[in-house]
């Protein structure tokens, strides 16, 4: 009995506390992609409680007090039995109708254990979403203002390379493959096109947090865009500015440190663009070798590249550091690593735009 009325005491506790996380996470407005993505990963349980999350928020908008048929049930089965339950503790009842409460209450344990299994499942996932809607918000603090700006990255490359070719410019007749094959990790084995997606999605984060609008040219592997399509995308996205992500590959692989890349101020496409590409890729490199420490090769300029020449915004390609370098290969899979180049780029762009462009 008492195991039981402590296993009712527990469900009772957990089903209120899912149904506070699932009113606390209904309240957060706006469900991000990442609570989304999970509650669509988690078993039977969730589904419930990813429905009871849509009717919480809209009983709120609503300020109608009722909720799905499931809630309504979990809430009145946990405030009813333990109330009938209690009084007829087993002092007074005699052996035969003990044995009948005993099978019934196995009866209703056995239900319950499952009930209680799919609560619990429900309750972890709706924590988990509130969690992640939480530590989403914390990341992403849809409270900071728009400051403004808007930044589109390209996370360079894509899981397959396409070698058909295309003008290296408007109008060029000089053609290059639209999409080549990127360099692989010498020590590591990991693609370029992983890196420069897994760089991309924290420098995301690390703009969206200091209140920019941040366009993402790609967030799969699964794409098929050339250099010149994901460059029209930037154009046409509103941007102010684009910033292309590369770790570059050398024969010699004592080779290593980071360098940015934009045209030249004779460029035939947008030459116009060159002062401004100069300026935030020099502001690039030096902040990430200062929060990196890797070597500063400086700024090269080239009109040879289609990930610049069809650019209209102001447009830096960053090669992070050379993936053909065992060391510097190392450095670029290391989480850590990588949230110091992100925040180096946020803070080159900080002072970029603060200068007025
Ligand atoms: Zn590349």
């Amino acid at each position: 009995m008492s195991r039981m009325k402590k296993g009712n005491g527990l469900l009772r506790f957990l089903v209120v506390a899912a149904l506070f996380a699932l009113v606390l996470t209904g309240c957060n407005g706006a469900r991000k992609y990442e609570a989304v993505d999970l509650s669509s990963e988690t078993a039977a349980g969730a589904e419930m409680f990813g429905n009871g999350a849509d009717l919480a928020a809209e009983s709120t908008d609503t300020g109608a007090s009722g909720s799905g048929d499931a809630d309504v049930q979990a809430l009145g089965e946990a405030a009813g039995e333990p109330l009938s339950a209690d009084p007829e503790g087993g002092d007074v009842a005699s052996e035969s109708s003990e044995l009948a409460e005993a099978a019934s209450e196995s009866e209703e344990l056995s239900s319950e254990m499952s009930e209680a299994e799919s609560v619990e499942a429900a309750r972890e996932a709706a924590a988990a979403a509130y969690t992640a809607a939480a530590s989403d918000d914390a990341e992403t603090a849809p409270e900071i203002p728009f400051n403004g700006h808007t930044v589109a990255i390209d996370a360079g490359h894509q899981a397959k390379a396409n070698t058909s070719k295309e003008p290296i410019g408007p109008s060029s007749t000089t053609m290059k493959a639209k999409m080549p094959e990127g360099a692989v990790g010498t020590s590591s084995g990991v693609p370029e096109y992983e890196v420069t997606l897994t760089v991309a999605k924290k420098l995301e984060k690390e703009l969206i947090n200091r209140g920019y609008h941040v366009v993402m040219i790609r967030t799969s592997h699964d794409v098929n865009m050339s250099s010149a399509e994901r460059s029209v995308a930037a154009n046409k996205s509103g941007a102010d500015i684009l910033i292309r992500l590369h770790a570059g590959s050398m024969d010699n692989s004592s080779v290593y440190g980071a360098l940015s890349t934009c045209m030249t101020a004779q460029n035939p496409y947008n030459a116009s663009l060159h002062d401004k590409s100069y300026n935030l890729s020099k502001k690039i490199v030096d902040t990430v070798c200062g929060t990196t420490g890797t070597k500063n090769r400086g700024v090269q300029e080239t009109d040879s590249s289609s990930d610049i020449n069809w650019c209209e915004i102001p447009v830096c390609v960053f090669e992070m550091g050379f993936l053909s370098n065992p060391d510097e290969d190392t450095w670029l899979q290391d989480d850590g690593y990588q949230g110091k180049i992100a925040s180096g780029i946020a803070g080159a762009v900080d002072a970029y735009f603060a200068e007025g462009n």
